[in-house]
């Protein structure tokens, strides 16, 4: 029998806990066992001394099994279970192409995503943006459209890492989100819940990035590839480019609508079709549907030129609730803002920089994200036609296109975007898309 105080003491002082010291606090969490205050106390004494790779995975196991775990065996799915993780992005619109890329090639993806958070979009959000759409399906029909069509994006159940749940919001209260040891059990145990057979990482990094430098971002893909392998998962990150907004748009509804040309071949920009790629044939490798990235490529272009992963997005949709002809009539249920303005830039020369997390804001601010958890989401507005990093531009011409809901929340979001774009008399370097895979 262990003392919770007892733990924190221990961690206090510097010490290594064991497995068993680990099982009992997170268990105590959703027991009740350990009060608020405890859970805080460890959480401080684990931001200052850490944890080692081994308690990390205690930690992650043991917060995946405060809750239910998913089985999949039991359908007998004839392919892998795989997904996609990201750590959160601005125009990052990857989910709701990969998850049906991969689909068409062989895998099964049951995707269970978030909401925004901060000035990042979430995927939950973009799918609400259809009308009938439910990302709250119960299990019986989660499970019959994984298995039916390949893939379904649905949200968070409160049956999943629970623990976790109390864990994070007692973080984001006490100062101690920033700890690479706690962000990976938070993420690894709900993607453990998932049953997942292989898990590729999307690790951003750059001005609109969760973690604050480049090297917080390496140690931090680093630390989930060990402690998911570590887990039973495999586990693989690839660490990729968030300077500036991954799509030319970025906005709920407009990113479906952008997912939806690039599915069915509109329209690819080349720094999202990069992305996607890289994350798609990582997946379809692990997951053993590809002898190596060359094959794996080679799958997935051929299943968006044939239309197949457009033919299982639209499936997805309407399996889950969604209109039957929203991808031919994308107008009839997305709703359009009713005002569109462009964001002139103020000088000639060079996009030079961009504070992508001032771009993700910008969207908040036009009502397309939240401040609080609770605030109601504007699906319709945003920006499209953002100028990428490199361009050449006149004064005068448009850095995007604002949508609004008001000409004082288009007003607002243009000087949000004037000021969030650095124009200078040379073009930048360009940074690469992806930048590293990290394996075990
Ligand atoms: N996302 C999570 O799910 N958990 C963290 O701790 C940070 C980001």
């Amino acid at each position: 029998m262990f003392l919770p105080q007892e733990i924190i003491r221990k961690k206090r002082d510097g010490g290594v806990l064991s497995a068993e010291e680990i099982q009992f606090f997170v268990g105590g969490i959703t027991s009740n066992r350990v009060t608020e205050g405890q859970i805080a106390a460890l959480a401080m004494a684990v931001f200052f001394n850490d944890m080692t790779m081994d308690e990390r995975v205690a930690f992650t196991l043991a917060m995946r099994d405060s809750g239910e775990v998913l089985d999949w065996r039991s359908l007998d799915l004839p392919g892998p279970v795989v997904d996609k993780h990201s750590t959160g992005g601005v125009g990052d619109v990857v989910s709701l192409l990969l998850g049906p890329m991969i689909a068409a090639c062989g895998g099964f993806v049951p995707m269970i995503s978030g909401r925004g958070l901060g000035h990042t979009g979430g995927t939950l959000d973009k799918f609400d943006s259809i009308p009938g759409y439910t990302t709250v399906p119960d299990n019986a029909l989660f499970r019959k459209v994984v298995k039916e069509v390949g893939v379904a994006i649905i949200g968070q159940t409160s049956s999943l890492a629970p623990s976790d749940k109390i864990f994070y919001g007692v973080r984001d209260v006490t100062a101690t989100v920033e700890s690479v040891a706690m962000i990976t059990g938070s993420i690894l145990s709900k993607k453990l819940s998932a049953g997942l057979d292989a898990l590729v990482m999307d690790v951003k990094a750059g001005s609109g990035a969760f973690m604050p430098t480049y090297d917080k971002s390496v140690e931090l893909a680093d630390s989930i590839v060990k402690v998911g392998n570590g887990a039973g998962m495999m586990t693989s990150a690839i660490l990729t480019d968030m300077n500036e907004s991954l799509a030319p748009y970025a906005g709920n509804a407009l990113e479906v609508r952008g997912a939806m040309d690039y599915l069915t071949g509109v329209s690819r920009p080349a720094r999202l079709h990069e992305v996607t790629m890289a994350l798609c044939a990582e997946m379809l490798v692990l997951g053993k549907l590809a002898a190596n990235e060359t094959e794996a490529r080679a799958k997935l272009q051929a299943c968006l030129d044939n239309g197949s992963a457009a033919e299982r997005f639209a499936r997805m949709v309407v399996a889950l609730g969604g209109p039957a002809d929203l991808m031919e009539n994308p107008d009839k249920h997305l709703e359009r803002a009713p005002i569109v303005i462009p964001a002139p830039s103020l000088k000639s020369g060079y996009a030079s920089t961009t504070d992508c997390r001032g771009i993700g804001l910008a969207v908040v601010s036009l009502g397309g994200g939240r401040r609080r958890a609770a605030d109601p989401i504007d699906f319709a507005v945003g920006l499209t036609g953002l100028a990428g990093l490199g361009e050449k531009i006149e004064a005068g011409q448009p850095l995007a296109m604002v949508h609004a809901r008001t000409q004082e929340a288009a007003e607002q979001a243009v000087r949000e975007i004037q000021a969030a774009y650095q124009i200078g008399d040379a073009a930048p370097t360009a940074n690469p898309v992806v930048y590293r895979t990290i394996r075990p």
